[in-house]
């Protein structure tokens, strides 16, 4: 079996495509290895081996072990060093390495290979006795804390204490001498803490490493991690073993990370941060201060320490090269991380980049623009769910701002919320429903429950590229971060600002997109969607087949959805038009009147209301279809329910305490959900169908004067598992047409269908075709009734469900495509059978859902319905669907 996969000196095993095989890191090495850039040579482990290690006890087998070994023999020849003795020792890094990625969630051992004796091999090898000190620390710690398991702090105090003794401020002062005294030091503590001394024996160090990061797969945060990003379990991780090269090795050597345009905004500039004298991590941790690449960079951000442009000319031209080479060859943004060792360039990692909606939208029509990728490709870049981050609101420019401090914008968007500082604090106060700001010096990948609960994050340390500025670009939070500005102080709850000094619980805003930082909250506008946005959706408007409606109750939800580029409205709820002011009153004394009559009574005062309702959404629709659904909740959902309510609504309608509560007794169901309710209202009370039709008839009449557009309504009987059902509602709404017509001289075209929300009507839909015009598929009733779960208490035991594997996704989020899928499928088969010229559509929560889209495509329906905010998101899946 191969498990093992080589790369370097110009050539590799592997490639970019081999992902599910070699983790990403490892495919994008051998492709950068293949392409002839500057890569260190090394060797991949495919991540099989990871269930294999798992499953097998924490052991590997033989033959991988044997092929490793003959990975690093050719790593010494290429490299001429040796690894584990000799006087040009081998230094290796160990690197986790997933198909997706993971960002910091697993570990990295850097400097492998060195021990009492291949550091003074290393110091004389490279002259410079204080850089084999500084890495032998440095690698003692890393290994200590992967590998043994010991926390990094404690190596952190014994630094911080030999510093103060030393009288040293920073980590630069140190000298060899005085690193190899801390190196003992630290051996010292590891053999005190665990009883056994640090390993000596190469060997045992690179199996420890290898070992460590397979087991890292599963450690708790990354288990999260792959949680909250439905990134399977089972998909392991690869390990890449490489030579190492020095970012450290003096001030001609460096170590950064950038990005080949800007992940915030999208732009075509060179993005990123270095620093001198550096290894590895030192970038991301915030350790010091980063600085520009590029000497246009360092001018716009004011620094005065110079450029890498400036100070490293050579290898700066070199990697500007090479980004331009690697965007060509994968036609897309890159982001990577690269080492300078003496003066001399190397590529240790390149990826896509992650970024935010914005720049993808803006990177993906330049790209078009560039003639790099297609306009089918530049839809497919976009992740549908994520232009929901377009919509986040932004400070409104015109409002005087009260700034208390600044850091670098890091996630764009703007929120405000309650202060907190811890992500526990931030967890607590989400499930209570308040909105809250995480503030904190840096963060962690400890952080992400809290980070993902939090509306903003706020940090104090850290550059554009920490661990807070790419997990809230993910995640699309908005995020100030590096606000040097201002001091938290955990232990005492406070947040220092300018001129204020603010406790847990009070408001801050934030802006992402600036950097700044408010007291109190801020009024703030919903950015415009015009530019690269209006270019892709209309890019995916002419590729996608289904149409995009919205379901709207109201006036301002329709107008919402018609900025967003609804089509129609797919489904209109009147029973929350009865919930508005004093109607909720007349609604009330209708479902609670004895006979007819009463009913009628009420009825004729709800009428104007619905009619002029339905005449405002007919106008704003301005002659798209629009479909409104009759009655269809259980009555009680109307009733008052607290004693107050009861004697304050009895007393109105002049009903006595006791007959009143009779009334409401009479009413109560046991499973309201499966009871009296949808088209039974209507057969047992025609009046209400028949005010509701005419409400809608006389609407489109006037409508249609109004705006000189043909109205042509949809009037959607719900909840049907009968065709006699249909029948009998059906013949009330035309007789009402006829009547209208007859009165207004104007001769209506309209359609009548129902919703699919009962597994009998999808299995009869062959015979209720025969008397409706559309199907719009209920998805919400239809899980619920397939399932048998009801929707209400579903919440009680779905995540039990997620969490022990019993389902993988919430049915009522993402839809069930073998189950309720099936039934939609048929469905629509039979009833276009009977009516070739069916129209279908969907209606529920999944006419939002981007996978749940894919799949109406397939159906064959003829348009998705859903939330106002949800139609971009519709309308880019739909077209995604099509490709
Ligand atoms: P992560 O996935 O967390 O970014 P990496 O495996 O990329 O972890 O490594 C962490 C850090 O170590 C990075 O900054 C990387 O540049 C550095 N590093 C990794 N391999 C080498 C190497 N062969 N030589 C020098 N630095 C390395
Ligand atoms: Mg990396
Ligand atoms: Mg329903």
């Amino acid at each position: 079996k191969k498990w093992v996969y080589t790369f370097g000196d110009g050539a590799a095993e592997g490639r970019a495509s081999d992902i599910a095989t070699l983790g990403g890191k490892g495919a994008h090495l051998a492709e950068m290895a293949s392409l002839g850039l500057p890569v260190p040579p090394g060797l991949t482990i495919i991540s099989e081996a990871c269930a294999r290690y798992h499953q097998g006890g924490r052991c590997l087998p033989e033959d991988l072990k044997l092929q490793v070994t003959s990975g690093i023999s050719g790593m010494e020849a290429i490299t001429g060093c040796k690894f584990g003795s000799g006087s040009q020792p081998l230094l290796l890094s160990v690197r986790s390495g997933a198909r997706a990625s993971m960002p910091g969630m697993m570990d990295t051992v850097l400097n492998l290979g060195l021990n009492d004796e291949t550091v003074q091999a290393l110091a004389q090898n490279s002259g410079d006795a204080r850089f084999a000190w500084d890495s032998y620390r440095r690698f003692i710690q890393m290994y200590a804390d992967v590998v043994m398991g010991l926390d990094h702090e404690i190596f952190e105090e014994i630094l911080e204490d030999e510093k103060g003794r030393l009288g040293h401020e920073y980590d630069t002062e140190i000298s060899a001498s005085e690193w190899q005294h801390i190196v003992s030091l630290y051996k010292g503590l590891i053999e005190e803490e665990l009883g056994d001394p640090f390993p000596q024996d190469t060997q045992v160090q690179l199996w420890g490493a290898i070992g460590a990061v397979f087991a890292s797969w599963m450690n708790p945060r990354a288990v999260t991690y792959r949680h909250l990003h439905n990134i399977p379990g089972d998909w392991g991780t690869a390990v890449n073993v490489q030579a190492m090269v020095f970012g450290n090795l003096g001030s001609s050597s460096a170590t950064g990370v950038a990005f080949t345009r800007n992940p915030s905004t999208g732009e075509k500039e060179l993005y990123g941060e270095f620093l001198v004298n550096a290894q590895g991590e030192d970038v991301v941790a915030g350790i010091r201060t980063p600085q520009s690449i590029t000497e246009e960079a360092r001018i716009a951000s004011g620094s005065d320490k110079p450029s890498m442009e400036k100070l490293m000319p050579e290898a700066f031209s070199e990697f500007i090269s090479i980004c331009g080479q690697l965007e060509t060859h994968y036609r897309d943004m890159q982001d990577m991380e690269f080492t300078i060792e003496r003066g001399k360039l190397w590529m240790l990692q390149t990826r896509s980049g992650k970024r935010t909606t914005r720049a993808a939208m803006k990177i993906a029509v330049d790209l078009v623009e560039e003639g790099l990728i297609t306009t089918d490709e530049a839809i497919c870049r976009i992740e549908p769910s994520s232009l929901d981050q377009l919509l986040h609101p932004t400070i409104d420019p015109s409002i005087e701002r009260p700034i208390i401090g600044s850091g670098l914008p890091a996630s764009p968007g703007a929120a405000s919320g309650e202060i907190v500082f811890t992500s526990e604090e931030a967890v607590s106060a989400k499930a209570e429903g308040r909105r809250v700001i995480l503030v904190r010096m840096e963060t962690s990948p400890e952080d992400i429950h809290g980070m993902h609960a939090a509306e903003g994050i706020l940090t104090t340390r850290g550059g554009m590229t920490s661990h807070a500025a790419v997990v809230a670009r993910g995640m699309g939070i908005p995020c100030v971060s590096g606000a040097g500005s201002m001091r938290v102080d955990i232990r005492s709850g406070v947040l220092v600002g300018m001129g204020c000094m603010l406790k847990k619980g009070d408001i801050i805003t934030i802006d992402g997109s600036s950097g700044r930082v408010m007291r109190g909250e801020v009024p703030m506008t919903q950015p415009a969607l015009s530019g690269d946005f209006g270019k892709l959706m209309k890019w995916a408007d002419s590729t996608r087949r289904m149409k995009v409606r919205t379901n709207a109750d109201t006036p301002a939800d329709a107008r919402a959805a018609r900025s967003f580029g609804a089509e129609g409205i797919g489904l209109c709820r009147t029973e929350h038009m009865f919930f508005e002011g004093d109607r909720i009153q007349v609604m009330r004394e209708m479902i609670l009147a004895e006979h007819e009559e009463g009913r009628r009574a009420a009825l004729d005062q709800l009428l104007p209301m619905q009619r002029q309702d339905f005449t405002k959404l007919f106008s704003i629709m301005h002659g798209l279809p629009v479909t409104i659904r009759l009655l269809d909740p259980p009555l009680h959902e109307f009733l008052p329910k607290t004693d107050g309510e009861i004697v304050e609504v009895a007393a109105a309608m002049g009903m006595s305490q006791t007959l009143f509560r009779h009334r409401l007794d009479a009413l109560h169901e046991f499973n309201p959900m499966l009871g009296h309710r949808g088209c039974r209202l209507a057969i047992s009370y025609p009046e209400i169908a028949e005010m509701q039709a005419r409400a809608i008839f006389e609407a489109a009449v006037e409508a249609a004067r109004q705006t000189g557009s043909p109205v042509v309504p949809e009037i959607m009987v719900p909840l049907v598992g009968l065709r006699s059902e249909l029948d009998y509602v059906r013949a009330v709404i035309d007789r009402v047409a006829a009547a209208v017509a007859e009165e207004t001289g104007v001769t209506l075209e309209y359609l009548t269908g129902t919703m699919i929300e009962l597994p009998r009507a999808a299995l009869r839909a062959h015979v209720i075709a025969e008397a409706a015009e559309f199907f719009s598929f209920g998805t919400n009733d239809l899980t619920q009734t397939t399932f048998g779960i009801s929707r209400d208490d579903a919440a009680r035991f779905i995540e039990t469900y997620q969490r022990k594997g019993i389902i993988e996704r919430d049915p009522f989020i993402s839809l069930d495509f073998d189950g309720v899928g099936e039934l939609i499928r048929i469905a629509a088969d039979r009833g276009r059978q009977t009516r070739p010229e069916l129209k279908l559509g969907i209606c529920g929560e999944h006419g939002g859902d981007p996978a749940s889209i894919n799949f109406c495509e397939d159906a064959g329906l003829d348009y998705v319905s859903c939330s106002p905010f949800r139609v971009p998101i519709a309308r880019l899946s739909a077209a995604q669907a099509t490709l």
